[in-house]
């Protein structure tokens, strides 16, 4: 089963992350009927997107991650919603591609939007490193939020079949100085073959292994899934958005209006009479 266990080191000075969504990267990439070249990165940034949404202490709470490079897939978006809910697409699912780097590209940006609730969302860029999407990602973090997480990424499909999917991140947090930095950084290097330590061992022993000697503060572990939350009264809204003017003239033109969410492949398709319904009492 999927599970993000998680760490507190050093009195809260550092979060220690160990992701396994096998589970939720196979579901997303047969949702999409991916190339196995395309489910690696996508892999890999849908555990990055767990990884994040794991640390919102809101329900409301939201991020979507972009990777746009000049490779075969194009432009990738994932999202996370509270709780490690996560969905995603790719512009081109079936790309072919010898190396990530080809998938992914090697020019590109990286951008993260969270909306936390204020009143404005939070906005990063950062640009692709190697498309490799572990250094694109902790590029963006060094970057854009100033935190110079260590992270190990793994994605391995074969033949549309999520053998492992996951990673390991390692979180400077407030307080954390340049010493308890460099004895992470020493440890984060042991992970070389992230697939193959959670083939073999859960998360939470991960952490019990490499870390247990720090005594670790645990924290409750989290259930990552593939979900999209798209419905039919959710893409009224978008509809009721276009106004009624619009929204006959589409009907007028096509006699039906047809909406397409990218997230999870649902078509959604109203009629004359729905807008009755969605453009109800004067709105
Ligand atoms: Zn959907």
């Amino acid at each position: 089963m999927d599970v993000i266990s998680r760490a507190l080191l050093f009195d809260g000075k550092a979060l220690i992350t160990v992701a396994d969504i096998t589970e939720a990267a196979g579901e997303g990439a047969k949702t999409h009927n991916m190339s196995d070249a395309v489910a690696q990165p996508f892999g890999k940034l849908l555990c990055a997107a767990s990884y994040m949404s794991a640390q919102f202490k809101h329900p409301a709470d939201r991020m979507t991650l972009i990777i746009e490079g000049d490779g075969s897939m194009g432009k990738c978006v994932v999202c996370g919603d509270y709780g490690a809910v996560v969905k995603g697409y790719a512009d081109n699912p079936k790309a072919r591609g010898k190396e990530i780097s080809e998938v992914v590209g090697s020019d590109g940006y990286v951008s993260v939007i969270k909306d936390l609730g204020l009143k404005e969302p939070y906005r990063g860029y950062g640009k692709i490193i190697k498309g490799d999407i572990d250094s694109d990602i902790a590029g963006y973090f060094a970057l854009s939020e100033q935190t110079p997480t260590a992270l190990k990424l793994c994605a391995d499909f074969e033949d549309g079949v999520c053998r492992k999917c996951g990673g390991i991140f390692i979180t400077p947090l407030p307080g954390c100085g340049e010493e308890l930095i460099v004895i992470l950084e020493d440890i984060a290097r042991n992970f070389k073959d992230v697939a193959a330590m959670l083939s073999d061992n859960s998360p939470a022993r991960i952490i019990d292994m490499h870390f247990g000697h720090f005594g670790p503060e645990i924290l409750p572990d989290i259930y990552p899934r593939f979900r999209c939350d798209c419905g039919v009264e959710r893409t009224e809204r978008t509809i009721k958005l276009l106004g009624r003017k619009e929204a006959e003239r589409i009907i007028d033109e096509c006699g039906e209006i047809g909406v397409h969410c990218e997230f999870c492949g649902k078509d959604y398709t109203f009629y004359r009479d729905d807008l009755n319904r969605i453009f109800k009492e004067g709105v």
